[in-house]
């Protein structure tokens, strides 16, 4: 076995074991069980045949009949026991090696998530440990081969008496064919089509093997459109617009494009696959001729009874089953361990982000100041900066305004501000120190921030808010009132236990937009971090809700600093600072009043407003 097969082969035992302690001895203990399980019909069936044969008395066939059942209802019994407790075991197993993924990819970099390559990394990983390698399903091939041995062991016991010789046989009186099956070397006949045939099975699998491992590896990305088109159908949400944009038409074919590319790869592996079958079929045949014509001549020779004629053919059945099964587990391991490295390389992957250690000092002033300098930003795989040599300062307790054209530049100053992504060149401080070396979630705990695709979860109402179980039900009520969505939460049967969305719950509501956006600023209210962001957080009210939500904001941010990005210039009115963005840079900055004595770009978006409201 290779370095690499060997290297996840142990990784994938000590893994099973961490998770599901006895998972792995109870699988051996089933194994053995399933080896001796026919072996006890083969022996005393055959003990029946020849008392029957030999008429020997009822009462000593019955006894060999009522031991065979015996024994063979105690083993299926434990068999089916034990087959329980491993099912629970293996589902167990399955949902933690689920939880470990989840949480990888809640963990990784963001920047890395949003890959395409991240996310065929994510796919393989979660198919290599189920669809395809199936981790539970390696391990029952790694039993497999103990259970293998178990019933070598138990064929070649009961095989022996077919090769020892029938004392008195001469050559003048049985003929020479029926003397060379007599020796104990005739048995060469049948090792001989034996190994022919372990030998054609073992290549043909490992032909198999790869010609499937190829096929996921070329299909992983198509199935993922797969996946994605299907939960676009089933999001219930995404069902209006495909329903008024007539997309049924478009998704289906689609899917039907995606489909026949996968049924075309699909037919070409079973294509090959079926040239290459060809061969253990005939050397099958070969070996099952052979071995009926050496046991048949040998009874038909008188030189075994009848009755084990049967149990030398099953025995011999089971010897080829089982080396030929051994050769295939290596090969299963071996391709397996590449399905389960997926899933290793996916959890290997380490985050580019630099991991700082300093706390964030817990300031109950507030005292955080914020400084970009010369910072530059180019997105992965794009070649023009989204940023370009932004030196900026925020000052403590100020309400900002950042404004601009879309595509300007202002969502990625606010992502490279909370450390979404880090600056491509330059550095951003907090308190004069670089923020890549804070501790990450200490920094992230100083940011409430509403970004304009804020998502609510099918969670309860409360949770939404809180963004955790335990919470402080009054403050949550408190930042629900001050978002404005109070009239609308009194109606609430089940108060902050109401289920948003019909996803999980029958009883879910569903909310309006400006709703939503209500509750999703109520729950960076209720963070109560020290810098407050919004992006567009008004876009989705109606103009008295917005208004309401103005009038409080100032209450909501009261000794905080806030950042404000809109395109509703009558909002930047009243902040102390307005950013003004064009094509990645600060092109001007100031209160209201300086910036339209300026005459620039904001006074031309200002006018540009005005003239509806003139
Ligand atoms: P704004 O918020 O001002 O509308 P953004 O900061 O979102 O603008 O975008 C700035 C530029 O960066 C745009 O040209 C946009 O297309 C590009 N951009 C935004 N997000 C990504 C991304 N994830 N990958 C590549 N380019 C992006």
């Amino acid at each position: 076995m290779k370095k690499r097969e060997s290297g996840t082969l142990r990784k994938v035992l000590s893994l099973v074991h961490k998770l599901t302690p006895g998972y792995l001895a109870l699988l051996l203990i089933i194994k053995m069980l399933s080896a001796a399980l026919p072996f006890i019909g083969i022996f005393f069936s055959s003990k029946i045949l020849d008392g029957i044969i030999r008429a020997d008395g009822f009462d000593n066939i019955f006894k060999n009949v009522i031991i065979m059942i015996s024994l063979v209802a105690v083993t299926i019994l434990l068999q089916w026991g034990l087959e329980i407790i491993q099912g629970v075991k293996k589902f167990e197993l399955k949902n933690k090696i689920n939880q470990m993924i989840s949480l990888k990819t809640m963990d990784i970099d963001y920047d890395i998530l949003e890959k395409h390559e991240t996310l065929d990394m994510i796919k393989k990983a979660e198919e290599g440990m189920s669809a395809h390698g199936d981790i539970m399903a390696f391990c029952e091939n790694l039993a497999g081969v103990i259970e293998r041995i178990a019933t070598i062991i138990y064929s070649v016991a009961l095989l022996v008496p077919l090769f020892i010789p029938k004392a008195g046989v001469l050559s003048s009186d049985a003929g020479l064919f029926c003397v060379f099956l007599n020796k104990w070397y005739s048995l060469f006949l049948l090792a001989a089509v034996l190994v022919l045939h372990v030998l054609v099975s073992f290549f043909t699998n490992k032909k198999v093997a790869k010609i499937k491992m190829d096929w996921f590896e070329r299909n992983v990305t198509f199935n993922r459109y797969f996946s994605y088109w299907f939960n676009l159908i089933f999001d219930y949400s995404i069902g209006k617009y495909i329903r008024l944009y007539k997309m049924q038409n478009l998704i289906t074919k689609k899917i039907v494009e995606t489909n026949d590319k996968l049924e075309g790869e699909c037919r070409l592996m079973v294509g090959k696959n079926i040239k290459v079958m060809f061969f253990p079929t005939l050397s099958e045949f070969v070996l099952t001729l052979t071995s009926y014509a050496y046991v048949g001549l040998k009874a038909v020779y008188a030189l075994i009874s009848t009755g084990s004629s049967l149990l030398y053919i099953s025995a011999y059945k089971r010897l080829v089953d089982a080396i030929a099964g051994i050769s295939q587990t290596f090969i299963h391991v071996k391709i397996e361990s590449r399905y389960l490295s997926f899933f290793y390389d996916y959890m290997q992957i380490e985050n580019k982000r630099y991991e700082g250690t300093i706390p964030t000092e817990k300031r109950d002033d507030n005292v955080f100041e914020i400084e970009f300098r010369d910072v530059s930003f180019k997105y992965a795989n794009t070649e023009t900066y989204a940023l370009r040599h932004v030196n900026q300062k925020i000052k403590l307790g100020t309400k900002n305004a950042v404004v601009g054209k879309n595509g300007a530049g202002k969502t990625t100053f606010i992502k490279l501000l909370c450390r979404l992504y880090e600056p491509t060149e330059g550095q951003i401080l907090l308190n004069g120190v670089d923020i890549r070396y804070y501790d990450y979630k200490d920094y992230a705990a100083l940011f409430s921030v509403v970004f304009q695709d804020f998502n609510l979860f099918s969670f309860p109402v409360g949770e939404n808010i809180a963004a955790g179980k335990d919470y402080d039900k009054a403050r949550v009520i408190e930042c629900i009132e001050k978002s404005g969505f109070k009239a609308r939460f009194d109606k609430f049967e089940k108060g902050l236990d109401t289920p948003l969305f019909q996803y999980h719950d029958e009883n879910g509501v569903e909310i309006s937009g400006g709703e939503a956006q209500k509750l999703a600023i109520a729950r960076a209210l209720y963070k109560d971090a020290p810098f407050v962001i919004m992006d567009e957080p008004t876009s989705a009210l109606d103009p008295v809700a917005e208004y309401e939500i103005y009038k409080k904001f100032d209450e909501m941010v009261e000794g905080k600093t806030s950042i404000y990005i809109s395109h509703r210039m009558s909002s930047c009115r009243f902040c102390d600072n307005i950013l003004v963005f064009d094509e990645g840079k600060i092109v001007e900055q100031g209160n209201h009043d300086k910036l339209m004595q300026n005459g620039g770009l904001y006074s031309s978006l200002w006018n540009a407003q005005a003239q509806y409201y003139a």
